[in-house]
């Protein structure tokens, strides 16, 4: 297929913000894509499947040198033209206009599997001189496009499409060109297998290629693949816990740290997965020993919380301590010791060769009983109670919060797991808190003392189509201390890598960076999309384990006030 097929069609979605609209575009697009599944990727931004965290590693200024490079201008005037349109995607279609008709220069066609080719090719390139043959196979696919494409190709590489499909667009696309539902009630059956599919293989082009074939059902749980994990509502206090999740119920600590899902698959390798499907294996060496000592099966897949605590005191510590060993690639070892973790197991969903996904908890947390020895520290089962006795949940509730933990999590004891969802098959209980999970998609240069950093960030939550909505602004809550994670120093080195336009003292990120922001109150505003403003926001934390998809929706702030 041409790209240029492809630029069109980012064109039309670029043009509509009507979620009803993308999804007919995508559908018909998807139509010609039968036999070529894996264009999907490049209609998400991406270049492989979601379960793939490999990235391209290509900053700002590598694509302007590309841009410089294929167009034969110097970087000085494609910084230039940056200022003025505020995205290289655009600068890039303006040069490389400029430059063909000067030269009436003949490209060949741009095929869609050179681009995919090229930019994996891009993933792959590591060590000395890999700068330049990254800047190099970027020049080569501008010089094959036309300026369109060029627009596109540059938006790709920089992970910032700009066209809006988001999964939930993308499932819907999907259902209406392979199953063409009659009526809604179809529409819903479909886009539920669909999303199921989804959560399990995290592939829309195997999803895409498997409902093609009619064969849906085969996507299976593959241990050694993320899977999107359970999610889980809120419940205002004891008795809403159990007129979600049933009477009796198990309560379980809800323990504070990050949620890690560990896989072992059929040749006894053991991954490590976080809930945004990255893989941080390499930063939990003590996770794969304390779990081959200690489970024991072939095959399993485990959904569980990492939890640091004290090495002195032996007292949980919050997640905000060892969030930053999510990230760090180096010093591992000096790392386990000033930053130890206990694993507490909470769920299996894969145990030889078997999927639990619909076995009931109850049975699930036995299996779990039976195959794991608890090692005080290292690795452990959820501390549960099943009861149906309001009073001993709150003791219990007590206890969990006396302990240092964020309160109880209550389930169903004969629900299933669904990947992905977020049913009411367990809720938390928290105390009552005021913060949401946000993006940064844009700060502002500080001055004064704070000259150098970026000091104030736009925030967004999620609106019912899953587009960003801004929230207002956050200036408080970090920290001067250069080294601290949650220091100005440190969000300004990450911000910087993600910046895609800047206007005088204010620069645009790509929505990357979740932030936990602590409020006093909401009002209704009309200055921002999301038609709210958080009164007295404050970052208490920065969530290295969650992603955009994660973050609150603005149908949770509406409920927050009660409207
Ligand atoms: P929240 O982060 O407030 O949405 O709460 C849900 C998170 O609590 C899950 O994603 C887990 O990371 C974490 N969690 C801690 N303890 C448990 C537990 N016993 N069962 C399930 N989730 C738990």
């Amino acid at each position: 297929m041409e790209y240029k097929e492809l630029a069109e069609v980012y064109e039309a979605l670029e043009n509509t913000t009507k979620g009803l609209e993308k999804t007919k575009i995508l559908a018909a697009f998807l139509d010609k894509i039968r036999s070529e599944p894996q264009v999907i990727y490049l209609l998400q931004g991406r270049i492989f499947a979601d379960f793939d965290s490999r990235d391209l590693g290509i900053s700002h200024q590598l694509v302007i040198r590309a841009i410089s490079r294929a167009c034969g201008v110097e970087d000085k005037e494609v910084v230039k033209y940056f200022k003025e349109k505020g995205e290289l995607g655009k600068v890039a279609e303006k040069l490389i206009k400029e430059k063909k008709t000067q030269t009436a220069l003949f490209s060949k066609k741009l095929k869609v599997s050179m681009v995919i080719s090229n930019l994996r090719k891009i993933s792959e390139i590591e060590g000395q001189g890999s700068v330049d043959l990254k800047v190099g196979l970027v020049v080569d696919l501008l010089h094959s496009g036309t300026p369109k494409e060029a627009k596109y190709i540059i938006r790709t590489v920089l992970g910032d499409l700009k066209v809006g499909v988001g999964n939930g667009i993308l499932r819907d696309a999907i259902v209406e060109i392979v199953f063409a539902p009659k009526d809604l009630e179809e529409k819903k059956k479909y886009s539920v297998k669909v999303q199921e599919a989804y959560d399990k293989s995290t592939d829309f082009a195997e999803v895409f290629s498997k409902a093609l074939s009619k064969t849906l059902e085969s996507i299976k749980l593959t241990p050694g693949k993320p899977v999107k994990v359970m999610l889980f509502p809120k419940a205002k206090n004891v008795e809403d816990a159990f007129r979600i999740v049933g009477r009796p119920a198990a309560f379980e600590y809800k323990y504070d740290g990050f949620r890690v899902m560990i896989n072992k698959n059929r040749f006894g390798s053991i991954k490590i997965f976080t809930r945004r499907l990255e893989e941080v294996t390499k930063q939990f060496p003590e996770i794969i020993d304390y779990v081959q000592e200690n489970v024991k099966g072939e095959t399993f897949i485990l959904d569980s919380e990492a939890v640091g605590f004290d090495s002195k005191t032996g007292e949980y510590t919050d997640f905000q301590a060892v969030s930053q060993r999510i990230r760090r690639k180096h010093g591992i070892e000096v790392m386990m010791k000033t930053l130890p973790i206990e694993v507490a197991v909470f769920d299996i969903i894969y145990l030889d060769g078997k999927s639990l996904i619909n076995t009931s908890f109850r049975e699930r947390r036995k299996i779990l009983e039976k195959i794991i020895t608890p090692r005080d520290k290292k690795i452990v089962l959820a501390k549960q109670i099943i009861t149906g006795d309001a009073k001993v949940v709150e003791k219990f509730y007590a206890e969990a919060l006396a302990d240092g933990q964020e309160g109880l999590m209550g389930k169903n004891l004969e629900a299933p797991y669904k990947p992905g969802a977020r049913i009411g098959h367990a809720v938390k209980l928290k105390p009552e808190d005021k913060d949401f999970d946000l993006v940064i998609t844009g700060a502002e240069w500080g001055t004064g003392k704070r000259t150098g950093w970026l000091t104030s960030f736009d925030v967004s939550c999620r609106g019912d189509s899953g587009e960003l909505l801004d929230v207002g602004k956050v200036s408080t809550g970090l920290k001067e201390l250069e080294g601290a994670d949650l220091s100005y120093n440190e969000i300004t080195k990450r911000l910087k890598k993600l910046e895609i336009s800047e206007e005088g003292r204010k620069i645009k990120v790509r929505p990357k960076i979740v932030i936990t922001v602590q409020y006093q109150d909401i009002q209704k505003s009309v200055n921002y999309s999301s038609g709210y403003a958080l009164r007295f926001p404050r970052i208490i934390r920065l969530r290295e384990d969650r992603s955009v998809e994660d973050i609150a929706t603005v149908s949770e702030i509406r409920d927050e006030i009660g409207i």
